[in-house]
């Protein structure tokens, strides 16, 4: 689903369905319909994927941290990006891009910066427009565990669900050092970075309400990086979302479960 408003991206959401997938519209059409603006269009279209090239993965470990100001916000995700392997000047590069808009002409991207974890030079081909990362979604299971585990924790967001799968998926690929994420809708500020490291953590107070600024950088290695490879990964690959089956052990009489998550 695209929405937009006077030709210009408003939101996006997608999902992968086994079965009827007339279902799951209502859905797709609530969520183009609860964003902060109201769009003057809104576009479904769906496309067949190919089950034998679907990837299975294991979401991030979410965590939050609060935050007290954007300025605390951006202390607590520079430590942790730096942690990850983000090199100071890439963080520096990245912070800014989102708090001024990292479109080349200035303002929103629909999709992500692409920057070199050391240098913070940006890769992606078309720094207008970005990379999305799309063709990502849960199994019925995970999709169903995550919104309870969120609701008992009083953090449950529809941005935190569709975020968690394109951290997640972005996270699988060896080329990604991190993420740093700042939404652009004006009533939500919390933001997270995210890495195989310190898993999915949520920020609160990245920015004010009221600031429409937003946008997604992926920090890559770039040594070994394919670009188009890279790109078709996040673009194109398939992937699915699946919590790992629990495993029960029996000692004598007694059933020990195995709650890694
Ligand atoms: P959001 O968290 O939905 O407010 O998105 C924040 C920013 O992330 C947007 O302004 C886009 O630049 C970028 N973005 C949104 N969705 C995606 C996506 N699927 N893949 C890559 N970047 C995205």
């Amino acid at each position: 689903m695209r929405s937009t408003l006077n030709g210009g991206h408003l939101s996006g959401a997608e999902r992968i369905v086994c079965g009827d997938f007339t279902q799951i519209i209502p859905d797709l059409m609530l969520q183009a319909m609860s964003y902060s603006n109201m769009p003057d269009s809104i576009a479904i279209s769906v496309d067949t994927v190919d089950t034998s090239s679907i990837i299975y993965k294991s979401p991030l470990g979410i965590r939050t941290v609060e935050s007290s100001s954007p300025e605390d916000a951006l202390r607590i995700s520079a430590d942790l990006l730096k942690n990850s392997g983000v090199s100071p000047a890439a963080v520096e590069k990245a912070n800014y891009l989102l708090r001024t808009g990292p479109s080349a002409g200035g303002g929103n991207m629909r999709g992500a910066v692409i920057m070199d974890s050391a240098s913070g030079d940006r890769l992606e081909p078309d720094s207008s427009r970005g990379v999305r990362v799309s063709r990502v979604d849960y199994t019925m299971d995970a999709r169903d565990s995550l919104i309870n585990k969120l609701r008992e924790e009083g953090i449950f967001h529809r941005r935190v669900v569709d975020a968690l799968a394109i951290a997640t998926k972005a996270a699988g690929r060896r080329e990604t050092v991190a993420e740093l994420c700042r939404s652009d809708d004006p009533d939500y500020t919390t933001g997270y970075i995210a890495s195989r490291k310190c898993g999915y953590v949520r920020i609160t107070n990245i920015k004010k309400k009221g600031d429409h600024v937003g946008g997604r950088v992926l920090f890559v290695r770039r040594n070994d990086l394919n670009i188009e490879e890279y790109i078709h990964y996040l673009e194109r690959q398939p992937v699915i979302i699946r919590v790992r089956a629990r495993r029960v052990r029996r000692v004598g009489s007694v059933k020990i479960k195995d709650l890694t998550p």
